[in-house]
């Protein structure tokens, strides 16, 4: 329910209009199971929204801890389909890692979503109560969040952006924009839509390859949004919102990381705002995909540096846990 529509329902039972504020604390802030645990409301308000509401949320089905300390959960919505999402702690910071579908339509080679296939896309709340659910899980304050689970947020872009928008809200979670990163696999129009919206989230593009024939083979979801234009795109993005994108890279054996990938990944990025994030590959049992040596992963940061692109080696948390997105539920189906 909008606010205008809690409004509205408020005005109907008789009740004045601060009690839109309590319930909204209750569920965004609160994160508030049933209507009962909704104290401050009188009683019989509590037993009439019972009556004719449900509440969302999530049901945790299953989890993984890490020896690094992150938790990876598999959580069940009102109709039954699952997703993953993810805490990661270190020291007093609690980054969140996301879903925004069931599933993803996109089939990526490399990855154990793309294989599964596309379920449906996800609602803002149950965006938004995945967040909840780690929070409450670790007992502390959500200081990131990257949009980077199952799904292409970009395929379920209003959906994504309400998500985006109740977490950056004081009077929802509170998160800095910044602190607030989408990830897409480079769907071109949301790319230019996102770059006009007014609040400064953070935008990461999955590239993995800047040969368009390798690029075309390990993701077939993006083929009709050319490299070209996808250089143009990220141009307009820096250009208008001024700010740094991130492109993921993570190396496939024998794939994308020989000498003309190498080169071809530098020309993409010089004198680009772009930072990389060099990625070790999550072995996705079952494929023929291999990651490549650690020192690859270091001559393709020093490549880019020779070039003045900025580029990281992405530590890989929870590598002892089915760290892949979408392992953890195949596991279990
Ligand atoms: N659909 C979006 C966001 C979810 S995937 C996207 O593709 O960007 C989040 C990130 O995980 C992407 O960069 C994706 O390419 C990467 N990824 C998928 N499978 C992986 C694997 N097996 N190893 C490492 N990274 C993987
Ligand atoms: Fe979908 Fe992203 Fe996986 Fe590609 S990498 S299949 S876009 S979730």
């Amino acid at each position: 329910m909008t606010k205008g529509e809690l409004t509205t329902l408020m005005e109907s039972l008789g009740q004045p209009t601060f009690r839109v504020k309590q319930v909204e604390d209750w569920i965004w802030n609160k994160n508030a199971k049933s209507f009962e645990d909704m104290t401050n409301l009188p009683k019989s308000l509590r037993a009439q929204l019972s009556e004719s509401l449900a509440l969302g949320g999530v049901e945790e089905v299953a989890r993984q801890v890490s020896e690094d300390g992150s938790r990876k959960y598999l959580l069940r919505m009102t109709d039954g389909v699952t997703v993953e999402c993810v805490g990661m702690p270190s020291g007093k910071k609690l980054a969140v890692c996301v879903s925004t579908q069931a599933g993803c339509a996109m089939g990526c080679a490399f990855c154990a979503t793309g294989g599964a296939g596309f379920t449906r896309s996800l609602t803002p709340s149950e965006i938004y109560d995945q967040v909840m659910h780690v929070r409450d899980d670790f007992n502390t304050r959500v200081t990131s969040v990257v949009f980077m689970g199952q799904g292409e947020p970009f395929m379920n872009y209003d959906n994504t952006l309400a998500a985006l928008r109740k977490l950056n809200d004081p009077e929802g979670a509170g998160i800095g924009a910044r602190h607030l990163t989408v990830s897409t696999c480079g769907v071109i129009p949301m790319i230019r839509k996102f770059s006009r919206e007014p609040e400064q989230f953070t935008l990461a593009v999955s590239l993995h390859s800047a040969v368009q024939k390798t690029r075309n083979q390990i993701m077939p979801g993006v083929k009709k949004y050319s490299l070209l234009n996808l250089y143009t795109v990220m141009g307009e993005y820096v250009d208008r919102t001024g700010r740094r994108p991130t492109y993921e890279y993570a190396l496939i054996d024998g794939v994308n990381d020989t000498r003309e990938e190498m080169e071809a990944l530098c020309d993409f990025c010089r004198d680009t705002l772009a930072h990389v994030n060099i990625i070790q590959l999550n072995n996705v049992p079952g494929s023929k995909l291999k990651p490549s040596t650690e020192r690859r992963a270091e001559d393709f940061v020093n490549a880019l540096s020779r070039v003045g692109v900025e580029a990281t080696i992405r530590n890989s948390r929870g590598s002892d846990i089915d760290a892949a997105c979408g392992q953890l539920k195949q596991r279990l189906s």
